[in-house]
C-alpha cells in the first residue's frame, strides 16, 4: 500500500456497500488465467487520462492486458475506487490526477497490495457511473456522469452547433485494404477533411475531427473527445469490406442490438475482434448491453441517431445514384460498435463503399468519388441540422432497413 496515493483502510472493508443499481457494467473483457503471479508477469498499469465536460468525465486507465477487477463505492468522503487483480503500477506514471470538474475531485493510482493495484475516484457529486474494459485494447473505461445528464434533449435538430467528425483508424491501424492495396484510413481521413472544408462554409457549425493526420486513436478516446467537447453529433466515418468480393454498396449504423450476421461482422471488424468473440460476448452480456440501450432510449438519443442516420444515408446513396449507376442502397443498419458506447450525443457510423469490392475500391481511389461521399455526408448533416420538414418524408423513404434502390 502506498503511501502517497492516499488510501484509507477502510477501503479495505468495504466491499459489501456496491450500489448496484447506480452502475452498468459491461465486461467487454479478457478473463486471464490467474496463475501467474511473479512481479513481470503482472498486468502493468500505464497510464491515467480522462477527459471532462459538463455532466460528463470519462477516466481511462491504460493496461498491458486486459484485467480482472473490483469495484466499489463507499461514503466519508463519497468515492469508487476499483482494485486490478494481478497487477502493478508503472514506476514511470502519474499516480494522483486532479480533476476537479463538479464531478471528480482526483483521480488516483496506487499498488494496494503485492498483486493488486487500487484506482480511486474521489467523488464530488454524481449521479451514475458506467465502468468496461474493452477487448481489442487493454483499458478500464470508467464513465461518471454528473446531474446535469438528459438536459438539452429537446429540439435537438435545432440546436447542432459542434460536429465531430471520425475518421476511423489511422497510424499503425490501417482499417480494411483494398485488392490493390488502398487502405481505408487513407480514404475516411479524406473524406473526413472534405466533409469539414465543406461544412465550415457553415459559421454556425464548428467542426472538429478526432484526428485529421494519419495517426492512430483508440476507440474509448473518440467518443470520450466528442463528449468532452459537448459535441451535438458524432458521425464516424469507415469503408466496409467483407469476404466476398461481390458485396457493394453503402450502409449507415447506429449503436444497437443485433441478430443480423453481417451487421455483427462489421462490427467486430470495426471493434478489432474476431466475429467468434463478438458473438460470445453479445450472448454473455446481453443483459448489460440492454441496459445501455434502454439508458439511450430514455434520452431521445436513439431517436434522434436514427434520423441522423437515414439523412446522411438517404444523402450518400441520393447523390451517388445521380451519379454512378448501380449504387446499392443496403440501408441503416443496427450493431454494437465500441467507438458509438458512451456517446452523449445523436451518433452514427457510415460504411461509405467496399473497399474490398474491386469496383468500389477503384471508385474509391477517385478525388471526384470521394468529393460526392463527402458533399452527401455534409448535405445529410446540414438537412438533419436544418430541422427542415421535408426531411420526415425522406426519414420514411429510407428507415427500412436493407432496403434496395
Ligand atoms: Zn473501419
Amino acid at each position: 500500500m502506498r503511501e502517497d496515493a492516499g488510501y484509507r483502510m477502510q477501503d479495505i472493508h468495504a466491499s459489501c456497500i456496491l450500489h448496484h443499481t447506480s452502475c452498468i457494467l459491461l465486461f467487454f473483457l479478457i478473463i486471464l488465467s490467474p496463475v501467474i503471479s511473479s512481479s513481470e508477469d503482472r498486468i502493468e498499469v500505464l497510464d491515467l487520462k480522462h477527459w471532462t465536460s459538463k455532466g460528463y468525465t470519462r477516466v481511462v486507465v491504460d493496461l498491458s492486458a486486459p484485467v480482472e477487477f473490483s469495484k466499489n463505492r463507499i461514503a466519508n468522503p463519497d468515492r469508487l475506487y476499483f482494485d486490478l487483480k494481478n497487477s502493478r503500477i508503472s514506476k514511470e506514471i502519474k499516480t494522483t490526477l486532479p480533476v476537479g470538474d463538479g464531478i471528480l475531485k482526483t483521480v488516483r493510482a496506487g499498488q494496494f497490495n503485492q498483486d493488486t493495484v487500487r484506482v480511486v475516484l474521489d467523488l464530488e457529486e454524481i449521479k451514475e457511473f458506467k465502468v468496461f474494459v474493452l477487448e481489442d485494447t487493454a483499458k478500464l473505461v470508467i464513465d461518471v456522469y454528473g446531474h446535469e445528464k438528459a438536459a438539452n434533449t429537446h429540439d435537438l435538430a435545432y440546436a447542432v452547433k459542434t460536429i465531430v467528425l471520425d475518421p476511423g483508424h489511422g497510424g499503425h491501424d490501417p482499417g480494411a485494404v483494398g485488392p490493390n492495396g488502398l487502405y481505408e484510413k487513407d480514404i475516411v481521413l479524406d473524406v473526413a477533411l472534405k466533409v469539414r472544408t465543406i461544412l465550415s462554409k457553415n459559421k454556425k457549425f464548428k467542426i472538429l475531427l478526432t484526428r485529421d493526420k494519419d495517426v492512430f486513436i483508440p476507440l474509448v478516446e473518440r467518443t470520450a473527445f466528442a463528449n468532452s467537447k459537448n459535441a451535438d453529433l458524432f458521425i464516424s466515418i469507415h469503408v466496409n469490406a467483407s469476404p466476398k468480393k461481390t458485396a457493394r454498396g453503402i450502409e449507415t449504423y447506429l449503436l444497437n442490438w443485433t441478430n443480423d450476421e453481417e451487421s455483427i461482422r462489421v462490427a467486430a471488424r470495426e471493434n478489432a475482434i474476431s466475429l467468434k468473440k463478438m458473438k460470445e460476448q453479445m450472448k454473455k452480456y446481453k443483459s448489460d448491453v440492454d441496459m445501455m440501450l434502454s439508458d439511450l432510449r430514455r434520452d431521445l438519443k436513439r431517436d434522434e441517431s436514427i434520423k441522423l442516420a437515414n439523412y446522411v444515408q438517404g444523402s450518400i446513396v441520393s447523390t451517388l445514384g445521380e451519379n454512378y449507376n448501380d449504387i446499392k442502397n443496403l440501408g441503416v443498419k443496427n450493431a454494437l460498435f465500441y467507438v458509438l458506447f458512451g456517446a452523449r450525443m445523436p451518433s452514427v457510423l457510415a460504411e461509405v463503399s467496399f473497399i474490398s469490392n474491386p469496383a468500389e475500391e477503384n471508385l474509391l481511389s477517385k478525388e471526384s468519388y470521394r468529393e460526392y461521399i463527402a458533399q452527401a455526408i455534409a448535405d445529410g448533416i446540414d438537412t438533419y441540422a436544418s430541422g427542415a420538414p421535408q426531411m420526415q418524408k425522406m426519414a420514411g423513404r429510407h428507415i427500412s432497413v436493407g432496403a434496395e434502390k
